[in-house]
């Protein structure tokens, strides 16, 4: 393809050349922008300021198309050459050949992935310019130009990194997306990153064989709630604090028994609709972690949007709290 490539654009450079500055040659053949428009330029006699008004423009613009023909013309000739001897030549054949069988072509790889593509058990996810598909033999990621294809059984998967976005406009939710690189043990398989939700990593992990190894020590969120826990804990932690009595013993959360209860639900939130919150008079019972649970599970799950701005009873005396509300002891 190389030779051929130089060809055409030293040809089109000489075309290009001649089309604006035309040689005398090229003018008595006609083949400037005021012959091939002569018709609609109209008679430089009759009206000479009208017909430069025209000419000028219309030659402006043929010329601005000059580069467009060029990368037209070459995109054309290379489209031509892939799709020749039924798309043999196209990169994407070739991708697919380095994993064919010996005695076997890219086209037994199509029809695997075809017929794999077809089941409803595949696992696909991510915005049209960075698809990522998983079937039982194969990761396929699709980009705008091309597709990045391992086979299952020799990959090996690292998640490296994270990003956490914090409230998305259209939910009140936090989103994370893991990015994992994708390495093969076939030389020819150049290694991709792919790029998903966290809620969508199980999913993944279940359609995968081989295991994902987490190098960057992502704390992987996989479910809303886990991703509610975060947003929670960071609001909180911004609400008035509260004292404790020094009288008062704190005993360990009756949630997990774990950690030493360390919220209290004081109404301070300036709610214009009264009974709304109330005011509990609970001790300190749970930790922050464990009201969090709480206070998503009472949530509405297809609402994520409402999560934050909605009220729950408290869980021993139900009287209710909005997040507001939530206390730290310090
Ligand atoms: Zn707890
Ligand atoms: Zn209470
Ligand atoms: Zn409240």
């Amino acid at each position: 393809m190389e030779s051929p490539a130089v060809t055409f654009t030293l040809a089109y450079l000489v075309f290009a050349v001649c089309f604006v500055f035309p040689p005398d040659e090229v003018r008595s053949a006609g083949l400037t922008v005021q012959s091939l428009l002569a018709a609609w330029l109209g008679s430089e006699d009759a009206a000479f300021v009208q017909y430069h008004l025209r000419r000028s423009t219309s030659t402006l613009l043929a010329h601005s198309l000059l580069p467009l023909g060029y990368y037209l013309a070459v995109t054309s000739a290379l489209a031509y050459y892939w799709s020749r001897k039924g798309w043999n030549n196209h990169p994407l054949a070739r991708t697919l050949a380095v994993h064919a069988l010996p005695q076997s072509g890219w086209r037994e790889v199509a029809s695997s992935i075809n017929t794999e593509f077809r089941r409803i058990d595949k696992f696909a996810t991510g915005a049209p310019g960075a698809r990522v598909i998983v079937t039982d033999t194969w990761v396929i990621k699709v980009t705008t130009y091309c597709l990045h294809v391992a086979q299952q059984q020799d990959i090996h998967l690292t998640v490296t990194d994270s990003r956490q976005h914090e409230l998305t406009p259209d939910s009140n939710m936090p989103v994370q997306f893991l990015t994992i690189r994708v390495a093969s043990i076939n030389p020819y398989v150049k290694a991709f990153d792919i790029r998903l939700n966290s809620t969508e990593y199980g999913e993944l992990r279940e359609k995968l064989r081989a295991p994902i190894i987490n190098a960057a020590n992502v704390v992987i969120h996989q479910s809303l709630s886990d991703l509610f826990l975060e947003t929670f804990t960071s609001l909180v932690e911004i609400n008035q604090t509260y004292s404790v009595p020094s009288t008062q013993e704190l005993e360990p959360c009756i949630g997990c028994m774990q950690t030493i209860a360390n919220i209290k639900l004081v109404k301070n939130c300036q709610e214009p609709n009264e009974g709304e919150c109330q005011q509990c008079y609970c001790r300190p019972m749970w930790c922050l972690t464990c009201m969090g649970k709480w206070f998503a599970s009472r949530q509405d799950q297809q609402h994520p949007e409402t999560w934050l701005s909605s009220q729950v009873p408290c869980p021993t005396c139900r009287a209710k709290f909005c997040i507001l509300d939530v206390c730290i002891i310090r």
